[in-house]
């Protein structure tokens, strides 16, 4: 790989984001070992620190940050959930060592009736969560408070002139939405920065998310807002992919979002060159619009080697992506997912280059872009 051109760039993070076992998961019914890992952020921290990046600690944010995209019933539960569990016996009596939900409120299931909140934890478990895969265990809510922390400080760094800056998350977010989790996701870190940055004085963010999967989280969370424009390029749900029920091209937005919100799905085994000719698709349409800072979810799963999706993007085409996003204004890039081990930090650190290239290259401003 050719030099990154990282060295300085601020990468914030937390020890916390450590503290997040999820043990596994339980996937089809079956515990398994799981690819969201904590060793996922000691490799990033690796990879980014031989780079020269600039590591930098996250600073704790108000509540208030957080709630401006989550309702306070889902964040109260993350942050109380595990303590429950625990004082429930679950793990001393019954060996369930893990917040895992085993009924869900659907709408099927509700029929119309208002949505109550279960008395006994177990019953609680999945009243915010929609899947099995995405477990609370002790240090979870410290990992998940951390990441978004992370991500809110690297908007703040941008918000204060910086280029780019990147948030080492872990956990990452996009498939939370206003009130579920999912997806190995808790809070969704990048949506949290997008509306950190309309705060800031943004009037038009722009979030692209380059991870293998659809970010329903973030498209549900902007999905009737034209000020925030979510554009994704995803293995296609139609073809058998998570998150299956979203992330189809027909979904535009709603009301005062409609034509905010952009899908791009692809086929399995999409390499280089069609996943490129749909970053720069979206890309296009941020610069027709209009952007005065954008979001990158910056997820690395679509990589050839990557366990968890069938795209076969190279090192070489996530630079490249990057080099395409780096020109369109300041990029606060948000960690998703990515979990090949070997290959994740040389990932991220050559789609980071590939951004600050872009940016240099279009010779863009350090100081504060909007007024
Ligand atoms: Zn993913």
């Amino acid at each position: 790989m050719t030099a990154p051109g990282i060295t300085g760039l601020p990468a914030v993070w937390s020890e916390d984001c450590l503290r997040h076992d999820p043990a596994g998961e339980v996937w089809l019914g079956v515990w398994e070992p799981g690819t969201e890992v904590p060793e996922r952020a000691r490799v990033l921290l690796e990879a980014l620190t031989q780079a020269g990046a600039s590591v930098t600690g996250a600073r704790r944010h108000d509540p208030d940050a957080l709630l401006a995209v989550h309702d306070d019933e889902l964040v109260d539960h993350l942050a109380t959930i595990w303590a429950q569990w625990e004082a429930g016996g679950y793990e001393r009596d019954y060996g369930r060592r893990r917040v895992v939900p085993y009924v869900f409120p659907t709408p099927g299931l509700l029929g119309g009736l208002p949505l109550r909140s279960p008395a006994a934890t177990h019953g609680r478990a999945g009243r915010f969560c929609y899947d099995t895969m995405t477990l609370v265990g002790p240090g979870s809510w410290e990992a998940i408070r951390a990441a978004a922390d992370a991500a809110l400080t690297a908007a703040d760094l941008v918000a204060a002139g910086q280029r780019v800056a990147y948030a080492l998350c872990r956990p990452p977010g996009h498939h939370t939405t206003k009130s579920a989790y999912g997806g190995s996701c808790y809070l969704n870190n990048a949506a949290i920065a997008a509306a950190a940055l309309r705060r800031a004085g943004a009037e038009r963010v722009a979030v692209i998310d380059i991870d293998a999967h659809h970010g329903n989280g973030t498209q549900a969370i902007f999905y009737d807002r034209p000020d925030v424009y979510y554009g994704s390029l995803h293995v296609d749900p139609g073809a058998g992919w998570f998150p299956h029920y979203a992330g189809y091209a027909d979904e535009r937005g709603r009301g005062a979002g409609t034509g905010a919100n952009r899908n791009l799905p692809l086929a399995p085994g999409t390499s280089d060159d069609d996943w490129l000719a749909a970053v720069d698709m979206l890309v296009n349409e941020v610069r027709g619009r209009g952007t005065d800072v954008v979001v990158v979810s910056l997820g690395v799963d679509a990589a050839a080697a990557d366990p968890e999706s069938p795209l076969q993007v190279s090192p070489a085409g996530y630079r490249r992506a990057g080099e395409l996003i780096g020109p369109l204004g300041p990029v606060v890039a948000v960690q998703e997912g990515g979990y090949d081990l070997p290959s994740l930090g040389g990932l991220v650190v050559a789609t980071l280059g590939g951004i600050v290239t872009g940016a240099r290259d279009a010779g863009a401003a350090t100081t504060s872009p909007w007024p």
